[in-house]
């Protein structure tokens, strides 16, 4: 059973001022405390409602591990592992870690072949992970029986820390460092001042905070509430169970590793001379969906051993011993998980001074990294790695607390089972739909979700036929792409435009705001540019389209995905004299690409559309199909192509006016996956996957866009970096592959070192080609470079590209 420390620092008397206020004392809140301290912020509080630890951080199974989906969650979780030895020497406060190592057992092809993906990728983060052979398992873990195995990772990093133990070396690590935290001090209000800190209300007195932080963990929705934000967590109940003693464990002469079952759903370690064996049901149960009660205390919940009796049978068969021995515990306690499983920090979007750190629902595993991020993005002004995959940004108003319930509830029932690459999952779809939805998926639409609207993947024929299985494989909708290609190539084809995001300026200072945010041209009235946005060490932050659609009305376009992350971006030092609003909800649209979209245009506007008349970058507002729209002359797509924007009300009556006049043109509905294999041949990158804040212009290639002449955001690192020239550069490669395809991640190498990675690919379909976008050292950047890519551990050849391998010079595009 786990033990509650009690701590001396509840007498002391509350500052009246302080730079920040870090809300709440587990292992989140005392991990930033201590990051802010240890960086140079010493004038940083830390508020906890009754012990430290006092929410799911006293009843972890403290397993800490390096494994994620995502390879800058696993380099921070190296990061947490590494810092534990520190932090127990800065506090004398023993952390309780072990480092045994650990399993990653794969009973299945399936999963043999998802860990071959995570083996490559720690391959060029440099993590230690090798494949070992069952039987060298079971020399490891005489307990495990490997005949139920295929294969399994092992890292040598992993292990266990004790939950409190590491809680309270953070908390006390940050007092040495000159933070301060105080303890029974429940935070009952927090008031913003017309100056933008915060009043924060606690029966000892009130504090002013610059920033406040929460990491109210079990309790964030509810903290959340008192200043008008809405985070969309949710705990979860959670068991595991420790075992009497097993005497093979009380007899090995050193700790047993511990591991993870993904089939199985268990993960499990040595626990004293015992076991613990921990388990995700396939049916979660949300705890408190309307409010976790403020007098919870260190309670557990009554257990139920008939939800996991199915995944505890399958367990007993793989390590008999367990099944063998006598329970001695069973936890079943909450901890929160966020609607994607990752955790959600920063500064909250449409607040000020408000940051959170919640959801973070492998707290021993993330904690230290998670504190050093959030550390460095309030001191530096951005974390030193692109930590996009937990930022608060990611989801908007439209993550409500009924939607955030049921997609953390499915994000917990699948804290271990496989999402493949063409998976989507299937609950709380439909959060946002455009005028069209019933429509396309009448005609065959598979949707996928983002930024919580259902957007067309592909057209199958109809809806019996809009199905596909998961696989790592080409997947079936292989060649209904390539159909969508053909009608774009040869004829003209349409996609949604809802999910791009579309942010407003408008004011006599916009043009200079724009030009100092932006490290491109802003075009003249009537024209469209495309520049890089960098952060102040010149790092990408966005690119974006920018329109001019008078002197002081501007729009831009950009990623749908980092709309909000953009909008707090805007709206941190916007001028008076500016206006600026996110309004990509507020213009769909459709755009029109291939050599017929012209005389389609024509057909249903009486603008002259011309190609003198309406040059390529050009835009206006003008009406279309009979609607009022704004009519964009670009293309993501490589061809002649027109974006088309209208209000939403208007979305069904221009995509009639489309259908109609296309009809005799052979115009076809297509979808997001034919857009990303035509922009792979025309070697153009994307926001998020190839374009992101880890890497710089210069790097991105990105810095063709840039206007040298003028004064921008992250001018100086740009010039010093274009001077000394880029360490690694993003290029195209095509690879000599059959039947499958890289889906991100994969390592790229020469002679058998990693040399780079892959940040996106797929198929190229128009010139039927395996393709991927990396990031490799400069000196193996040049066009026709031979190297290696890793695709589910099979090693292919792969060779850097040129100029675009469709319409190198763009002569297409600009008809
Ligand atoms: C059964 C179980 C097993 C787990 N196993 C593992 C594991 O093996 N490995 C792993 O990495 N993670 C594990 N976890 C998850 C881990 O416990 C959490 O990720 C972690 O505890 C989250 O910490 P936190 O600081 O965000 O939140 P919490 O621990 O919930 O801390 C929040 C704190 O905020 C305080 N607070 C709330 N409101 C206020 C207020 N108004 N004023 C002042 N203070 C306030 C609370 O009292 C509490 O102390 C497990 C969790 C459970 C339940």
């Amino acid at each position: 059973m786990p033990e509650i420390q009690k701590d001396d620092s509840g007498g002391k008397k509350l500052p009246g001022h302080v730079k920040v206020a870090v809300i709440g004392g587990g292992v989140v809140g005392c991990s930033i405390l201590f990051h802010l301290a240890k960086m140079g912020w010493k004038d940083v509080i830390l508020l906890e409602r009754d012990e430290l630890t006092s929410g799911s951080s006293w009843h972890a199974a403290g397993l800490v591990h390096t494994l994620s989906s995502d390879p800058n969650i696993s380099r921070l979780q190296g990061y947490t592992i590494d810092l534990y030895k520190e932090i127990e020497e800065t506090s004398g406060h023993s952390v309780g870690q072990h480092i045994t190592g650990g399993f990653y057992l794969a009973s299945t092809p399936e999963w043999y072949e998802y860990l071959k993906r995570e083996r490559s990728k720690a391959r060029y983060m440099g993590l230690d992970q090798e494949f070992i052979s069952p039987r060298e398992m079971a020399e490891r873990h005489p307990l495990i029986d490997p005949k139920h195995y295929h294969a399994v990772l092992w890292d040598s990093q992993d292990g266990d820390v004790d939950p409190s133990g590491a809680t309270y070396a953070f908390a006390k690590s940050a007092r040495v460092h000159g933070a301060q935290y105080f303890t029974h001090t429940p935070v009952t209000a927090t008031t913003q001042r017309p100056d933008g800190s915060w009043d924060v209300t606690t029966p000892k007195g009130v504090v002013n905070a610059e920033i406040i932080v929460n990491c109210a963990g079990l309790w964030a929705r509810e903290l959340g509430h008192m200043s008008g934000a809405n985070i969309p967590v949710q705990p979860m109940e959670h068991h595991y169970l420790i075992t009497d003693k097993i005497q093979a464990v009380a007899d090995s002469p050193t700790r047993l590793p511990s591991g993870i079952d993904y089939e199985a759903n268990i993960y499990f370690r040595q626990e004293g001379q015992g076991m613990l064996l921990g388990t995700y049901e396939p049916k979660g149960t949300p705890w408190k969906v309307n409010g976790v009660p403020w007098d919870f205390g260190h309670e557990l919940l009554p257990s139920d051993l008939d939800r996991i009796a199915e995944r505890l049978e399958m367990s007993f068969e793989r390590i008999p011993a367990i099944g063998e021995a006598g329970i001695k515990d069973v936890i079943n306690g909450p901890f929160t998980f966020g609607p994607d499983g990752n955790p959600l920090i920063g500064p909250v979007p449409g607040m000020t001074n408000y940051w959170c750190a919640v959801g973070v629902m492998a707290g021993f595993c993330q904690g230290g990294g998670v504190g050093r991020s959030m550390a460095e993005w309030m001191i530096e002004g951005e974390p030193s790695i692109d930590v996009w995959a937990m930022d608060v940004a990611r989801f908007g108003n439209w993550a409500t607390p009924d939607w955030g319930t049921v997609k953390s509830t499915e994000n917990y029932e699948r804290r271990f089972v496989m999402t493949f690459p063409n998976e989507t999952l299937p609950k709380g779809r439909m959060q946002k739909t455009t005028a069209l939805y019933d429509r396309l998926i009448a005609k065959g639409a598979r949707m996928g979700q983002g930024f919580g609207l259902e957007n067309a993947l592909w057209f199958a024929d109809g809806p019996q036929d809009a199905h596909e299985d998961p696989t790592f494989q080409r997947n079936r909708s292989h060649e209904y792409v390539a159909r969508e290609i053909k009608s774009v190539r040869q004829d003209v084809g349409g996609i949604e435009i809802a999910n791009f995001a579309k942010h407003e300026f408008k004011g006599p200072g916009a043009r200079a705001y724009l030009n100092k945010v932006l490290a491109g041209y802003v075009p003249k009235v009537g024209r469209v540019t495309l520049t890089p946005m960098l952060t102040p060490k010149g790092r990408l932050y966005g690119d974006l389209t920018v329109a001019c659609l008078s002197d002081d009305h501007f729009m831009l376009f950009g990623s749908g995905a980092v709309q909000e992350a953009h909008r707090r971006w805007f709206e941190r030092d916007l001028p008076d004299d500016v206006h600026y609003e996110n309004v990509s909800d507020d213009w769909h649209g459709i755009a029109l690409s291939g050599p017929k979209s012209r005389e389609l245009l024509a057909r249903i506007t009486r603008d002259d559309v011309s190609a003198e008349a309406m040059k390529f970058r050009d835009i206006r507002e003008t009406f279309v199909g009979g609607v009022p729209v704004k009519l964009v002359r670009i293309s993501f797509s490589g061809e002649l192509g027109y974006e088309i924007y209208c209000k939403p009300q208007y979305l069904l009556r221009l995509s009639e006016a489309v259908e109609e006049a296309g009809a005799d043109l052979g115009y076809r509905w297509y979808g997001a996956r034919a857009l990303m294999s035509m922009r792979l041949e025309k070697a153009w990158g994307v926001w998020t996957l190839d374009f992101r804040p880890d890497f710089t212009a210069a790097e991105s290639g990105m810095d063709v866009f840039i206007n040298w002449k003028k004064d921008f955001v992250g001018k100086q690192a740009a010039q010093a970096e274009r001077k000394a020239g880029p360490k690694r550069k993003l290029v195209t490669l095509v690879i000599d592959v059959d039947g499958i395809d890289v889906s991100g991640d994969e390592a790229i190498l020469l002679n058998g070192r990693a040399v780079g990675y892959v940040s996106s690919g797929g198929y190229a379909h128009h010139v039927q080609k395996s393709m991927a976008m990396g990031y490799v050292s400069t000196e193996h950047a040049d066009a026709g470079t031979k190297l290696d890519v890793e695709i589910l551990g099979q090693m292919y050849g792969a060779q850097v590209q040129g100029a675009p391998l469709y319409d190198a010079n763009g002569a297409n595009m600009r008809a």
